[in-house]
């Protein structure tokens, strides 16, 4: 276990030069306090879970004060937006502060969001504000607990500075992990500005650190690209079967490594609808939950046009090809688990398009529903589940075709069943009224109910004494919150 000051540091982004970042200092938040740290991520910096009280945690990752060793500097990229290409964006509020190695010897990128202007700032202030902070915390620690590649959060801070959005709210910082923080926009920036000896070093850079392994084929950046496509086409088979919609997939929100990235207006789906649409902003719902499959595709052809300088196109259609037919696969699989099966059989895809069709229609609460059907037999389950049906019919035949594919699945006992099915069906998920609950009070000063929610989500899966309210379906007022885009 560590004290604060004894990370170690190696800064091997920052040393590529200022043609990848700007060195700038954070600017720091007046009266910063602690709102809530994830002991899970302290750990992967080896750090004592009791160092997150002392008020230097605070001053830390509240820009007060910095490690010798770190070198604060804000990423340039670019990225297409809404799919519309913008020519340069970059960091315009967060800090890459260094990357931490472990005791396990592993990097990880401290980034801390909300670190004030940077030369990248455009029209924007530098700040992220408490509501928006707490949302990334619970969304990456969470997502990470259910098994969805996510960068991580160490810790929010909380402030008395005024921070300008709809109204007047207060600044927060939160301080990201990651093993990288390079994005697909990264290459994209180097591609258009047409710097074909920083995009090399960049690639480089990438090959070196995160696809070593790629090195030993005899084309390392094709491989290095067709792992790109499978980790995403991974990633998304998993938001899909868990009901995470991003909100926001621009190619600058996209990670080379596959992992979920800067969170905005994302949510978990409640009822079941493959329309939904969580961002406001998307008036066209071009990240609507079923479009983030094809839209994974589309940013990895984006990412794919930036590394034409590297591999043939012929070389990088073929890997592209791979994206969905392996999505497929992966979705499925998952969709099988949470249905219980452990054996696979061609018409397993339309039993789960069918009962997805009527989830739909009847507004069925998407994580309960599964919870629920390993609760016991399926027999017994499914008569008790029926009553959230409208198509009571179209539920019934689809009952009959799944006991049926169950029962040729194997004679498992219903103990073991249930063990099986919980371990991938979570009973808790983050909703957005319970984010909005715990926002709330954190605005108003009370910082319990945004930690208790963050502790019940690290165990997703495992049944908590007296925390029933966090497994319950929204409220009406929580069914259709509008979450603010400004963040
Ligand atoms: P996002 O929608 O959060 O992914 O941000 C898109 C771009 O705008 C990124 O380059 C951000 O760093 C930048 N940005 C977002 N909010 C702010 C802000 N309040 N001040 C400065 N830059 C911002
Ligand atoms: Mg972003």
């Amino acid at each position: 276990m560590k004290a604060l000051d004894e990370l170690t540091f190696d800064n091997r982004f920052a040393r590529l030069g200022d043609a990848f970042s700007t060195h700038v200092l954070p600017e720091p938040l007046d009266a910063p306090r602690l709102v809530v740290a994830s002991e899970a991520a302290m750990a992967l910096l080896d750090l004592d879970p009791a160092v997150a009280q002392t008020p230097v945690f605070a001053e830390l990752f509240g820009g007060h004060k910095l490690w010798a060793e770190a070198e604060p500097r804000a990423m340039v990229y670019s990225g297409h937006q809404f799919g519309g290409y913008t020519p340069q964006l970059g960091d315009g509020r967060g800090l890459l502060l260094g990357e931490v190695y472990n005791e396990a010897g592993e990097h990880w990128d401290l980034h801390l969001k909300g670190a004030g202007m940077t030369p990248y700032s455009r029209m924007g202030d530098g700040r992220a504000v408490l509501r928006s902070s707490i949302r990334e915390f619970l969304a990456s620690e969470a997502l990470y607990a259910l098994g969805i590649p996510s960068s991580r959060a160490l810790c929010v801070i909380g402030s008395d500075t005024p921070v300008w959005r709809e109204k007047q709210e207060r600044g927060a910082m939160l301080l990201r992990m990651a093993h990288s923080h390079i994005r697909f926009g990264h290459f994209e920036y180097f591609y258009y500005t047409k710097k074909p000896e920083q995009q090399a070093l960049l690639a480089e850079h990438v090959l070196n650190l995160h696809y070593p392994e790629c090195r030993e084929q005899p084309e390392p950046y094709l491989a290095m690209f067709r792992e790109i496509v499978e980790r995403n086409a991974e990633l998304i088979a998993k938001w899909q079967a868990y009901g995470f919609c991003h909100g926001v997939m621009n190619t600058d929100n996209m990670s080379i490594l596959g992992i979920t990235f800067d969170f905005g207006p994302f949510a978990f789906l409640d009822d079941f609808d493959a329309h939904f649409i969580c961002n406001h902003s998307d008036h066209e719902g071009r990240y609507s939950f079923s479009n983030q499959v094809p839209i994974g595709q589309w940013n990895l052809s984006a990412l794919a046009q930036a590394l034409t300088p590297f591999i043939s196109v012929d070389a990088l259609k073929e890997a592209l090809g791979l994206y969905l037919p392996l999505y497929q696969a992966n979705y499925l699989d998952l969709m099988r688990r949470r249905l219980g099966l452990t054996t696979a059989e061609d018409d397993d895809q339309h039993l789960v398009e069918r009962l997805l069709k009527l989830m739909q229609n009847s507004g069925v609460d998407y994580t309960l529903f599964f919870r629920r059907l390993g609760d016991e037999s399926a027999a017994l389950a499914v008569t008790r589940l029926r009553d959230d049906f409208v198509d009571l019919a179209g539920f019934d035949a689809w009952a009959e075709q799944y006991k049926a594919r169950v029962a040729r699945d194997g004679d498992y006992g219903e103990e073991q069943r249930r063990a099986r099915m919980h371990a991938v069906n979570p009973l808790y998920i983050l909703r957005n009224y319970l984010a909005q609950n715990a926002i709330a009070a954190a605005e108003s000063g009370d910082y319990n109910e945004v930690r208790r929610l963050h502790e019940v989500l690290s165990r997703p899966f495992e049944e908590q004494a007296g925390m029933e309210q966090y497994a319950q379906r929204p409220p009406d007022w929580g069914k259709h919150l509008e979450i603010s885009c400004s963040s």
